[in-house]
């Protein structure tokens, strides 16, 4: 008799990323792919490894091939703090397995079946796919170019468990929040009494300035915060963190006991090492000029191709994407297999929506491709639409 697995009902709700099975089509060597969030492999310090790696087993060998504390690796979670705009205890720190993990962990933390959870209007879908085995209800909030609109949140807020937020260069669209947008939406959330989990993996990815503060900054206790070292170190490290109310620690702590006990400490005293002296400081600025200089071949790219088509994109401020609207009757998820065909690869939007998707949108990655790789691509996108508008 054949041995029969019932799956849990979470299971039949899992999906394969469609992010991720996209990436498959694109590894085809023929493809350029402006799909995946892959920072460029050009900006891993692999020496500074190198050499840190070397001396923490040579100083420490011992203790980093041990198990440690959940909490993680004391002089890193010192370092989060300090490198942080706000006042941030140590202790309030939470090292992760990648900023990924953190959004699990809050999610196993705050919600129910059913909960309400508000997410921008579109939003990262990675989160989403996080939150849905907790079964929460995800309410899109609807936003516009800097972000969620501070009404519709106090519209939708009564009940809601809390409000995802990416302020700061967001996946998938770009965008990034004002000032004065952030100062609405703090004081929209506190006066509705609605936690606030902020997700800034790109906020030192500027190329002219530098974000404002953010919304954790303005009201600590009503935020958890996450970021991660994926975007200035490398995503192979799998290493992020949070910052968390101290009320809400102790469980964060638990769910991640549970889930891998902790984050590799081989991995966190390197780290550890690699950004001693300020290294941060020194590298960062080189990721910056040369993402600033691929959104610009973008940007150029965009405006000779797409001339005389109704394609709208922004010119984001940092990160690594880019969003584009096709012109009317063209479905960005019909549209990728012709553009693959045309050996270019992007992911379409409606994936990263809540709620009601907008079909015509897609998301393009300007950091992944060199400079001529994108012009080529862009030429053949435009090629793309031009051939579906005539059909
Ligand atoms: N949040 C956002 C908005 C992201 O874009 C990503 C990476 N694609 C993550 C979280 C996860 O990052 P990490 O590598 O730190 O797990």
């Amino acid at each position: 008799m054949t041995t029969p697995w019932k799956l849990a009902a979470r299971a039949e709700k899992m999906n394969p990323s469609a992010i991720r099975e996209i990436l498959k089509v694109t590894e085809r060597p023929d493809v350029i792919s402006l799909a995946g969030g892959l920072p460029s492999p050009q900006t891993f310090p692999v020496t500074a490894f190198a050499a840190a790696c070397a001396e923490v087993l040579a100083t420490d060998g011992q203790a980093a091939l041990q198990y440690a504390a959940s909490e993680g690796y004391a002089p890193l979670r010192q370092a989060v703090a300090d490198m942080l705009p706000w006042e941030v205890n140590p202790d309030q720190v939470l090292i992760t397995t990648g900023s990924q993990q953190g959004l699990d962990l809050i999610a196993k933390v705050l919600i129910d079946p059913q909960a309400k959870v508000l997410v921008e209007t579109p939003t990262y879908l990675g989160a989403l796919q996080a939150f849905s085995p907790m079964e929460p209800q995800a309410v899109s909030v609807a936003s516009d170019a800097e972000g969620v609109l501070p009404e519709d949140l106090s519209a939708k807020a009564a009940d809601a468990r809390f409000i995802y937020l990416l302020p700061n260069f967001q996946n998938p669209t770009g965008r990034t929040m004002s000032e004065a947008r952030r100062a609405a939406v703090s004081a929209a959330a506190q006066a509705a009494g609605l936690p606030i989990v902020e997700d800034n993996p790109y906020g030192e990815l500027w190329f002219d300035e530098a974000p404002p503060l953010p919304l954790t900054a303005r009201n600590p206790e009503g935020c958890i915060y996450l970021g991660s070292f994926s975007k200035v170190l490398a995503p192979g490290l799998r290493l992020g963190f949070l910052v968390a109310p101290k009320a809400l620690y102790p469980k964060l702590l638990q769910a991640k006991q549970a889930v891998d006990l902790h984050t590799p400490i081989f991995t966190q005293r390197m780290v550890s090492t690699v950004m001693r002296d300020g290294f941060l400081d020194r590298h960062v600025p080189q990721i910056r000029a040369l993402y600033k200089a691929q959104r610009d071949a973008m940007v150029g790219a965009l405006r000779r191709e797409m001339r005389g088509l109704d394609v709208e994109f922004n010119v984001p401020k940092g990160g690594m994407f880019l969003w584009l609207r096709m012109p009317e009757g063209i479905d960005a998820t019909a549209l990728l297999a012709r553009a693959v065909e045309r050996h270019v690869a992007f992911v379409p939007g409606a994936p990263f929506y809540a709620g009601e998707p907008d079909a015509r949108t897609l998301r393009l990655s300007f950091v992944t491709a060199t400079e001529p790789q994108i012009a080529t691509a862009i030429a053949a996108l435009a090629e793309t639409v031009r051939e579906a508008l005539a059909h």
